[in-house]
């Protein structure tokens, strides 16, 4: 068995990845969930993790000595926090069962003859082999994919997934480095929407709740051409009728505080100020002076406040990209193509993609665990 690799260096993505101590997979253990989690190729994923699911990585990485620790937000990590105990574990094995390696050696064609294939190097060297697994990750460019499409597959157009909101010059960014734990973001005129933690940045808006909303309507923002509007529930557990309700509550509870020096829920206090003076209420108001065209307001902006987007920025720490192969021309049983014999396919290059987390990477093991087996078996 022959690995070839177009750099000078296998695996590099593992060693940047989780800013470097590489996010290896999720502590998920129900299949269905876990598939959820994929904006793209999440029906396929469910079917790979019947044969390799998270639990199958945990025990596979401690079987060769590399324990992995859980994070309360389920990701998990090696245990030493170093990207470079995976890649050393992985290389282990590559050299115990007598891989070669082949680094510098860039795959132009793949020429498929009578169920045998032809590698043709950029060098022009040709290497030729019985069977064949591309794992050669995703392509931004559709064109980068002409030698796969040469084969006779067909290609799903890449587009950015995973990046961040930019709001040039808006006021709110006055406020970056705040986060919040849990507000509801939506797409304004779309049904797509998600909850969780925001940042704010200096350039706009950041955190696994904006990360996984650009992933979700990846395709859909492309179309758009990454302008398009957003609206904000800073409380995502009221909306506006119930949010007067507590109002009336709070006006009589905190009648002789001043809005501006009490804020009563559990929003950063620059946040809530920010939100008071946008509303136009004074800063020596109290709650028991507040008139009802000042609370509707208010109300109104913590519920659902607009922002325009101007484009977006990548997201450093775990971009990938949508699109690839499609999926309904592989055979998720052996990673086999249904259009040539022999050859297979795992990673990123196929139409699969999951949000951040760890998803990405326990895609990768379980692809490519099916066809790594499925061509151990059929070459025996
Ligand atoms: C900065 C960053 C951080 C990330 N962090 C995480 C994380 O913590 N957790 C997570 O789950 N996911 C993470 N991801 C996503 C994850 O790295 C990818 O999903 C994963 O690496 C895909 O694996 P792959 O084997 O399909 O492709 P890759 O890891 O991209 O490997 C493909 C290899 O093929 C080689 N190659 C390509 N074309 C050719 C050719 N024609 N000939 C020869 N060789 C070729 C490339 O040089 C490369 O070495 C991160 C991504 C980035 C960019």
């Amino acid at each position: 068995m022959i690995i070839v690799e177009k750099t000078s260096k296998l695996l590099s993505k593992v060693k940047i990845s989780g800013g470097g101590r590489c996010n290896v997979t999720h502590a998920c253990f129900d299949i269905n969930e876990m598939s959820k989690n994929y904006p793209r190729g999440g029906n396929f994923v469910k079917k790979l993790f019947h044969h390799f699911f998270t639990i199958d990585t945990i025990q596979w990485f401690e079987e060769r000595g590399v324990k992995l620790k859980k994070e309360n937000d389920g990701r998990m990590f090696p245990i030493t926090d170093s990207s470079q105990t995976i890649i050393d574990c992985l290389l282990r094995e590559v050299n115990k069962s007598g891989i070669d390696v082949i680094i510098n050696a860039e795959v132009k064609f793949v020429k498929s003859l009578n169920e045998k294939f032809e590698l043709v190097f950029s060098d022009g060297k040709i290497l030729t082999a019985d069977y064949v697994c591309v794992a050669s990750g995703g392509f931004s460019k559709i064109s980068m994919f002409d030698w796969l499409r040469k084969l006779g597959h067909t290609i799903e157009e890449p587009v950015p997934s995973l990046f961040t909101f930019n709001i040039p010059h808006h006021p709110i960014t006055k406020l970056m480095g705040i986060s919040v734990d849990k507000v509801r973001v939506k797409i304004k005129g779309e049904k797509l929407e998600q909850v969780g933690p925001l940042l704010i940045t200096h350039w706009g808006f950041s955190g696994p709740v904006i990360l996984k909303l650009s992933a979700w309507a990846a395709r859909l923002l492309k179309e758009k051409n990454w302008n398009f509007s957003i609206n904000i529930n800073w409380l995502p557990e009221f909306n506006e009728q119930t949010l007067k309700v507590k109002f009336q509550q709070l006006r009589f509870e905190m009648a002789t505080y001043k809005l501006f020096s009490k804020n009563p829920f559990d929003l950063p206090q620059r946040l809530w100020e920010f939100m008071l003076e946008l509303s136009g209420i004074k800063k020596d108001l109290r709650w028991a002076d507040l008139n009802s065209k000042d609370v509707n307001r208010f109300i109104h902006l913590l519920c659902d406040s607009e922002f325009e987007i101007k484009g977006k920025t990548t997201f450093k720490e775990e971009f990938v990209t949508a699109g690839g192969i499609k999926l309904n021309e592989i055979d998720h049983n052996t990673m086999m193509s249904k259009k040539v014999k022999n050859l297979f396919f795992a990673g990123e290059v196929l139409d699969v993609d999951g949000i951040t987390g760890g998803y990405n990477f326990q895609y990768a093991w379980s692809s490519g665990f099916i066809a790594g087996k499925a061509i151990a078996g059929f070459s025996k």
